[in-house]
């Protein structure tokens, strides 16, 4: 079974995809849509041994090792033009690790595959790469699991993409607008931290202004979107 949070992200896969899902673990992604018949093709990339030896495990388990790949290496070089990738999921990292993986090897991004995102933290960062990598951001869910809240950013090649606001950036443009029970709740609590945070550091003989300022600005922000 799988986590409600791979199970959102596994919605987006459209059927017959040909996925590569970076930074797998045990692949249960990959699994999941392989035993299911939701994906034609997958590889599972992995750049650390113990998980990547997990993700062999499982597929092998599975009897899916004719469809999905398991291959250790760092990001994208798990796969190659022949994969003949058309979405990719990369989830349950950070927002820069994430920016970091896309970055890093942009010519295997050349068959403009959708991007199936779940940053667990910094999702400002990763629809920044999208925004200039010219992938428009269709698609955006917010879920609670166990206590953590999580967001999936799905984006989608396109010759040209409309223009974000530090707004979209910072809380998406299609969470923001939503502004769904869980989405209050994540800004409410963030709000309170950097609230805790500001009370802390008053307290200090010498504040930086700048750090300050800062602070008291993103809490106006969400106070902006909280409220608004
Ligand atoms: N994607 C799974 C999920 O969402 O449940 C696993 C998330 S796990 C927290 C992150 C995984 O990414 C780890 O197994 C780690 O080894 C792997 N990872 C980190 N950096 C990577 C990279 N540059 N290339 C491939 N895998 C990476």
């Amino acid at each position: 079974h799988l986590s409600a949070r791979l199970l959102a992200v596994a919605k987006y896969v459209p059927l017959g995809a040909r996925l590569a899902d970076i930074g797998s673990d045990h692949a249960y992604l990959p699994a999941y849509l392989g035993l299911n018949n939701k994906i034609s093709y997958a590889v599972a990339g992995e750049v650390v041994e113990g998980p990547y030896l997990n993700a062999v495990h499982e597929i092998k388990k599975e009897g899916l090792a004719d469809i999905v790949k398991v291959r250790l290496a760092d990001g994208l070089a798990a796969i190659t033009a022949k994969d003949e990738i058309d979405v990719i999921t990369i989830c349950g990292m950070g927002g820069p690790l994430i920016y970091q993986i896309l970055n890093a090897d942009l010519r295997k991004l050349k068959q403009y595959p959708k991007l199936i995102l779940q940053p667990n933290v910094g999702e400002q960062q990763v629809r920044t790469w999208l925004t200039e990598h010219n992938y428009q951001i269709t698609t955006e869910k917010i879920i609670e699991e166990d206590q953590h809240i999580y967001e999936i950013i799905v984006a989608e090649r396109q010759k040209k993409v409309s223009a974000l606001t530090d707004d979209d950036y910072l809380f998406g443009p299609f969470l923001r607008k939503e502004k769904s029970p869980v989405f209050i709740k994540k800004w409410q609590r963030e709000q309170e931290k950097l609230k805790h945070v500001l009370g802390e550091i008053s307290k200090a003989r010498q504040v930086p202004y700048t750090q300050k300022a800062l602070l008291e600005n993103k809490i106006k922000k969400i106070g902006g979107v909280l409220n608004g």
